[in-house]
């Protein structure tokens, strides 16, 4: 049985293995559009799109295609010492597709090396200007950026970081913009981006010692989807381009649609120094990452051998050949479908309910950025009282939507929300209806939160 050699020989990710070896647990076996499928044939709607990878659904046959006609040819091929043609005609898409100024591709594997490239890219570019002072980097409160020691030195959140503290480098902090945190202004009508200060008066005392500024653009995933109000990522922008820091995007759970354009800078016009992406590469159906960055930083990369300007960081699947075709493949459909042009209806169907959400009495926050939604539960929603840990009220919430078919997350107490961009208006109001009504039954009725 599929489930007991998991039990006994699979250690999963971010996962308490107690408790899964008590709870009896779901097998997937197969998928179909934006649904999974388990080994007793019960479907569940995949509203966290696999963790932010499924873009255009599962068994598209475009992708399969792509994958199995680059599976007659060549599988893999390393990227060292040899080119391929699937990574070199990807790199040219996703180039023109990209932010003005990126011109060149670093492969990876995941959204983490894809980050840790970029901090390491940075950090020996100010050593080949001369500058090996400028080392020190920015992060945000509450970032994440991945499980690698670099990209958990530029995390911010407690419970993963705070016990590999003894092993990282220290960024310097400045506040996560949240609008429904903030504790620094009354309202974000009057603030005037309070939040950018600290980043201001940082930037203007110790811009010589630092290398990059690290932030993932308008959405903090991990962090609970936390949203930065409008202008706050130009500004950050503005001020690293004012003081010369270098500015590292990490768009690897924003980038391919997910906010509404097909990157999130693209929504205030801000080309970043590095842009880091993964997750919906493929389209979710293999790994594969990338890190994009300018002429500016290439160049001063380029020298004789006994310079030493080599970049010396690669990895066995660097520019995976199947890889980059699926996400050729994936970045086809993105324009022959015209995918995000044809996501307004579904934004404003994820709007609707969302409003419809933030009445319920357990409902804090109910907050979106195109197609992706966090809702916030509060134990009292007018003191912002939370519930306390150990009700793993979010946890119970989304085991709820899951008796009734709908695969959803929690972090912390926040149900994320991020389904396929081809999902339909109703199979959005299906899956936050059902999320309405876990909340409901979890938070309001009868059921203890007390009761496992
Ligand atoms: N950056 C961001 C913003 C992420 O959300 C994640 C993954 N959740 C990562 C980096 C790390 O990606 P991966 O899990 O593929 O290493």
């Amino acid at each position: 049985m599929i489930e007991a050699k998991d039990k006994q020989y699979i250690w999963h990710p971010f996962t308490q293995m107690k408790g899964w070896l008590e709870h009896s647990q779901t097998v997937i076996t197969d998928a179909n559009g934006i649904k999974l499928i388990d080994s007793n044939g019960r479907e569940y709607y995949d509203a966290v799109s696999s963790l932010w990878v499924n873009i255009h659904g599962h068994r598209r046959t475009e992708i399969d295609q792509a994958i199995i006609r680059q599976l007659g040819r060549v599988a893999h091929s390393t990227a060292l010492g040899l080119a391929n043609m699937p990574a070199a005609e990807y790199a040219e898409q996703l180039i023109k597709a990209a932010p003005a100024g990126l011109t060149k591709v670093f492969y990876s594997d995941d959204g983490s090396t894809a980050v840790e490239v970029a901090i390491k890219m940075a950090f020996q570019y100010w050593r080949h200007q001369g500058r090996p002072d400028k080392k020190r980097f920015v992060a945000l409160e509450q970032a994440y950026h991945g499980d690698t020691v670099g990209t958990v030195s530029v995390g911010g959140i407690d419970l993963f970081h705070r016990v590999f503290k003894p092993l990282l480098f220290a960024p310097f902090y400045i506040p996560s913009p949240s609008c429904y945190h903030c504790r620094l202004a009354d309202s974000p009508a009057s603030c005037n981006l309070a939040c950018a200060r600290q980043l201001e008066k940082l930037l203007e005392e110790k811009h010589h010692e630092i290398a990059a500024l690290v932030i993932e653009p308008l959405v903090q995933a991990a962090a609970g989807m936390l949203m930065s109000p409008p202008g706050y990522l130009a500004r950050v922008r503005e001020l690293t381009r004012k003081y010369d820091v270098l500015l590292i995007a990490d768009e690897v759970a924003t980038g391919f649609g997910r906010t509404g354009r097909l990157f999130a800078c693209e929504h205030e016009n801000v080309d970043p120094d590095f842009m880091c992406l993964s997750k919906g590469i493929t389209g979710g159906y293999l790994p594969l990452a990338a890190t994009l960055t300018t002429d500016r930083i290439y160049n001063e990369f380029l020298g004789e051998m006994a310079e030493k300007r080599t970049f010396y960081h690669g990895h066995s699947y660097t520019a995976n050949q199947l890889g980059c075709a699926a996400a050729l493949a994936s970045l086809k459909i993105f324009s022959d479908e015209q995918v995000i042009a044809g996501l307004a209806p579904k934004i404003a169907a994820i709007s609707a309910n969302m409003a419809k959400l933030k009445e319920h009495e357990h409902v804090g926050d109910a907050r979106q950025c195109g197609m992706i939604a966090g809702i916030e539960l509060m134990q009292n929603k007018e003191l912002k009282q939370p519930y306390s840990w150990e009700q793993c009220i979010g946890a119970k919430v989304c085991a709820k939507a899951r008796e009734y078919g709908v695969f959803i997350r929690p972090v912390g107490d926040v149900v994320v929300f991020m389904p396929p961009l081809c999902v339909s208006p109703d199979d959005i109001d299906l899956m936050l209806g059902v999320v309405a009504r876990s909340v409901e039954e979890i938070c309001s009725q009868g059921q203890s939160v007390d009761d496992g």
